[in-house]
C-alpha cells in the first residue's frame, strides 16, 4: 500500500503568500521577492510531506492566484482583450487576467470568477472563442516539477484534465460548443506530457472532477478519447485520475474503462462507490484504487476504526500494492496545521485534524492497515478515545436547541402577507425614490480599522476605546453616504472581521482558530468557524451598531445579517447530524436577531445568502432535497418580520438560472445580485422567470479597484430597464466593498448615485 495526496494548501503556514502577493501588487516589493516567498512555500510543503512519509507528492498544486487561471495561462488561453498588454510581461498579463488592469490608456476588465464545485474556493473562468487556439504559453508545470526534483523529490505533477478544463469554462460567442475545442487543446497537453516524460515523470495526476457531475454521452466520449490518446502516445506514463467531491455515479462505467493506472475515489462524500467498483464487471483488477478516506474538506479527526474497515474490505479483493491511501480531495480546502492553535479549547482540539495532521492520518492508516508497524497501535487507541469523547461531549449537546427544532411549524416559514401587499406597506413606510440606491453592506476595511480590531482582540485596546473608534467610523460612513446621496444606508460592518466569523462568535456551538485560514480566491483567505455543536444565540449580535447607525440619520439604515445557509456553508460543519438540522438551528438564531433589529427601529434588514448556490449537490438528482431545506431555513429566519419591514437578501458569484424558482420561493422583498462581470447576463434568469419581487442587479465589479465610468453604469442600468419593471429596480454595486480602498469607493459610488439621479430625471 502506498500513500499520496492530491494537493496541499499553498497560501503559506502563516499566509506568507497572501502578504507577498499584496505587497507586490501594490508595488512595495519586486517580482523577485514574491518568487522567493513562493519557492520557500513550495519547498516547505514538499519537505513536510516527505518528512511525514507521503510516498507520492504532488507538484503544480501551487499557484500565485488560482490553478484554473494557471491552466489558462499554461495553455495560452488568453482572451483577446488582454492582447493590448505586452505578452512578454507575463506577470503583468497574469495579474490583469485575474484582477483587471487600468493603466496608461489600457483598461481591461478581469476574467469572471466562480465557485469551484461546491466549495467556497473561487476559480477564474476560462473564456473560449469559436476558433480558440491554444499554445504552450507557460512552463509552470514543468518548472515546478524541476523545482521539486532539485530537492530530490520526484513528484506527481497535477494538471486539470482537458475535458474538465473545457467544462469549467464558458463560450464567449455563439455558434459552437466548447467541447469542440478538445482537438485544438489536446496537442498542447501532449507537449506538456512529452516534456514531463522526458524529465522522468512517472505519474501525472489528471484532475477530472467533472466526473462527479452529470455528463452527457458526448462529454463522456471525450473523456474516453482523451485518455486513450494519452495512453497511446505515452505508453509508459502512469495516469492518476482524480475525481472528487462526489461519486463517479453514472460515469462509473466510463471511468472504469479508461486506460489509467489509478482511479481516485472520494470515499468521504461517497463511501458506497467502493462496493460498486469492487462488484463491477467493468473493474479491471490491474487498475489501482486510491482510497480517498481522509476528509480533505473538513477538519474533523478521521475515525480510524471505520476507515480501517473500508481499507480491509478493499484489500480483500485487491492486492495491497494496488491500493493508495489518500485524502478525499486536495487539502487546499483545510488549514495548514493544528499545532499553531493555542486558543482552541483542548476538549475540542482533540477532535480536529488540519492538513499536516491529515498527512499523519494517511500514514497512520496505511501502517495500521498493513499491520506491519506495532508502534502505530497507540495512535489507533488515541483516535478511538477522541471519537468516543466527541460523541458524548456536553459541549456538543444542548437540549433546548434540539427541542426548538422539533417544535418548528410550517407557519414559522411564512411572512404574514403576500409580496404585493407587503410592497404597498413598505412603500408607505419607506418612501423611497425610483431606482433606489444602496450598497451591499461593508465599506473599506482600512489598515486602521483592522488594527483596532486586532488590538482589541489581543486586549491591547480597551472596549470603550475600541467602541468609540468604531462608532466614529460608522458616523463618518453615514455622513459620507448622506453626502453623496445614497438612499438606503448601511453602517459599514467595520466591527466585523468576517461575515460568518462575526456571527459565529456570538453563537453557542462555534469554536475559532487563530490560523485556520483557507484560500477563497487570489490572496483572499477565510477562516471558517468550527461549528461543532448545537447552535443557539448567546445575546443580540448586531443590534447595538445597527441601531446606533440608524440613530444618526433620518434615512433608512439596512440592518445586516448573514443568512443561515451561508453561515453553514462557510463553516467547518459537524458531521454527526444532517446539515439540514444544523442549518435550522442557525436559522432560529438569525430569526431572533431579525426580531430584535425590528424592535430597535430598523425598517430594512438584509439577510445575506451568497452561499446558497454553492451548497447545491453536484448531482442534479439531489438538488430538490437540498433546496427545500435551504430555502426553508432562510424563510425561518426572515418570516418573523412584519409586513412593512423590508427584507433584502444578497447573492453573488453565481449563476441563477437553474435555481431561480427557489430564489423566488425565498420571497425576499428585494434581492441584490452580482451581475456586472457578466454584463447583466446573469439577470436573464430573473427576467425569464418573471421574478416577482424587487431586484438590484449589481452595476459594478467590486473585485477590482477600477472605477466604473458613468457610461458603463448607465449602460448596465439601461440593460436592466429594458427587461424589468422600473419600479422593481435597485441600483447598487455587485457586492460588499470591504476589500476596496476609500478613494475608488467614493468615486465609484458617486458615479452610481449620479447615474440613478439622471435616470430619475429622465422619467
Ligand atoms: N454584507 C456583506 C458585505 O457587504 C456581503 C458580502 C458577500 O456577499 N460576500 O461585505
Ligand atoms: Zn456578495
Amino acid at each position: 500500500m502506498k500513500t499520496t495526496i492530491l494537493g496541499y494548501p499553498r497560501i503559506g503556514n502563516k499566509r506568507e503568500l497572501k502578504k507577498a502577493c499584496e505587497q507586490y501588487w501594490s508595488e512595495k516589493t519586486d517580482l523577485e521577492s514574491l518568487q522567493k516567498t513562493a519557492s520557500e512555500i513550495k519547498r516547505k510543503n514538499w519537505l513536510q510531506q516527505q518528512e511525514i512519509g507521503i510516498d507520492l507528492i504532488p507538484s503544480n498544486d501551487f499557484s500565485f492566484y488560482d490553478q484554473v487561471l494557471d491552466m489558462c495561462f499554461s495553455l495560452g488561453c488568453i482572451p483577446e482583450r488582454f492582447k493590448s498588454i505586452d505578452q512578454n510581461d507575463t506577470s503583468k498579463l497574469y495579474l490583469a487576467m485575474a484582477r483587471g488592469l487600468q493603466e496608461n490608456g489600457i483598461d481591461v476588465t478581469a476574467m469572471e470568477m466562480t465557485k469551484w464545485f461546491d466549495t467556497n474556493y473561487h476559480y477564474i473562468v476560462p473564456e473560449f472563442e469559436k476558433n480558440q487556439s491554444f499554445s504552450f504559453f507557460s512552463r509552470k508545470v514543468i518548472d515546478e516539477y524541476q523545482e521539486a526534483l532539485n530537492l530530490g523529490i520526484k513528484t506527481k505533477p497535477v494538471l486539470i484534465a482537458p475535458v474538465t478544463f473545457l467544462l469549467l469554462g464558458k463560450e464567449k460567442e455563439t455558434g459552437f460548443n466548447r467541447m469542440d475545442l478538445l482537438k485544438n487543446l489536446l496537442p498542447v497537453y501532449f507537449e506538456f506530457i512529452e516534456e514531463l516524460v522526458q524529465l522522468g515523470v512517472e505519474y501525472i495526476q489528471f484532475d477530472e472532477p467533472c466526473l462527479a457531475l452529470d455528463l452527457n454521452d458526448n462529454e463522456r466520449q471525450a473523456i474516453t478519447s482523451t485518455y486513450q490518446q494519452i495512453a497511446q502516445k505515452f505508453p509508459s506514463l502512469k495516469i492518476y485520475l482524480a475525481n472528487y467531491f462526489d461519486c463517479y455515479g453514472e460515469n462509473l462505467e466510463t471511468a472504469l474503462n479508461l486506460p489509467v493506472d489509478t482511479l481516485h475515489l472520494d470515499l468521504v462524500r461517497c463511501s458506497l462507490q467502493l462496493d460498486d467498483i469492487l462488484n463491477s464487471e467493468h473493474y479491471n483488477p490491474k487498475t489501482k484504487l486510491a482510497l480517498g478516506i481522509v476528509d480533505g474538506r473538513n477538519i474533523w479527526k478521521n475515525d480510524f476504526e471505520a476507515s480501517l474497515k473500508t481499507i480491509v474490505k478493499a484489500s480483500e479483493k485487491i492486492p495491497s500494492e494496488n491500493l493508495w491511501i489518500a485524502p478525499s480531495c486536495s487539502l487546499l480546502h483545510v488549514p495548514y496545521d493544528l499545532e499553531h492553535e493555542q486558543n482552541i479549547d483542548p476538549n475540542i482540539k482533540q477532535w480536529l485534524a488540519f492538513a499536516k495532521q491529515k498527512l499523519e492520518e494517511v500514514i497512520a492508516l496505511k501502517n495500521l492497515a498493513s499491520n506491519e508497524n506495532e508502534s502505530f497501535l497507540y495512535l489507533f487507541e488515541e483516535n478511538k478515545l477522541a471519537n468516543i469523547n466527541k460523541q458524548q461531549s456536553k459541549l456538543i449537546h444542548n437540549e433546548a436547541a434540539k427541542n426548538r427544532i422539533l417544535n418548528l411549524k410550517a407557519s414559522d416559514s411564512l411572512r404574514n402577507s403576500t409580496f404585493p401587499e407587503r410592497q404597498q406597506k413598505q412603500k408607505q413606510a419607506l418612501n423611497l425614490p425610483l431606482y433606489p440606491t444602496t450598497t451591499i453592506g461593508s465599506f473599506p476595511q482600512t489598515k486602521e480599522v483592522r488594527s483596532w480590531r486586532l488590538k482589541h482582540k489581543k486586549g491591547l485596546l480597551p472596549t470603550p476605546d475600541y467602541d468609540k473608534l468604531i462608532a466614529n467610523e460608522i458616523k463618518a460612513s453615514i455622513r459620507f453616504q448622506e453626502r453623496i446621496g445614497l438612499d438606503v444606508l448601511v453602517h459599514g460592518e467595520f466591527e466585523r472581521n468576517d461575515m460568518v466569523e462575526y456571527f459565529g462568535e456570538n453563537l453557542n456551538g462555534f469554536a475559532f482558530s487563530d490560523f485556520g485560514w483557507v484560500q477563497s480566491y487570489g490572496s483572499r483567505c477565510v477562516k471558517p468557524p468550527i461549528l461543532f455543536g448545537d447552535v443557539s444565540r448567546k445575546n443580540a449580535i448586531t443590534v447595538k451598531w445597527s441601531a446606533y447607525a440608524q440613530s444618526l440619520t433620518n434615512l433608512p439604515v439596512k440592518g445586516m445579517l448573514t443568512g443561515p445557509v451561508t453561515i453553514l456553508q462557510w463553516s467547518f460543519v459537524r458531521n454527526d447530524q444532517p446539515r439540514a438540522t444544523t442549518c435550522n438551528q442557525i436559522a432560529l438564531a438569525i430569526r431572533d436577531e431579525v426580531a430584535d433589529l425590528e424592535k430597535n427601529g430598523l425598517k430594512i434588514i438584509q439577510i445575506d445568502e451568497p452561499a446558497i448556490r454553492e451548497g447545491l449537490p453536484l448531482k442534479k438528482s439531489e438538488w430538490n432535497k437540498y433546496l427545500n431545506w435551504a430555502v426553508n431555513a432562510f424563510k425561518i429566519s426572515a418570516s418573523v418580520a412584519k409586513d412593512d419591514t423590508q427584507i433584502h437578501t444578497h447573492m453573488c458569484y453565481s449563476e441563477f438560472n437553474d435555481i431561480i424558482s427557489s430564489i423566488a420561493d425565498m420571497d425576499a422583498d428585494v434581492i441584490t445580485i452580482e451581475t456586472s462581470r457578466s454584463e447583466m447576463e446573469l439577470l436573464d434568469a430573473f427576467v425569464n422567470f418573471k421574478y416577482p419581487n424587487e431586484i438590484g442587479p449589481g452595476v459594478y465589479d467590486i473585485h477590482s479597484p477600477r472605477v466604473p465610468s458613468l457610461e458603463e453604469i448607465e449602460h448596465l442600468i439601461h440593460k436592466a430597464k429594458r427587461v424589468l419593471p422600473k419600479e422593481h429596480i435597485w441600483v447598487n454595486p455587485d457586492c460588499g466593498l470591504k476589500t476596496r480602498d476609500w478613494p475608488e469607493t467614493k468615486s465609484a459610488l458617486e458615479n452610481l448615485v449620479s447615474v440613478a439621479k439622471k435616470l430619475r430625471k429622465e422619467e
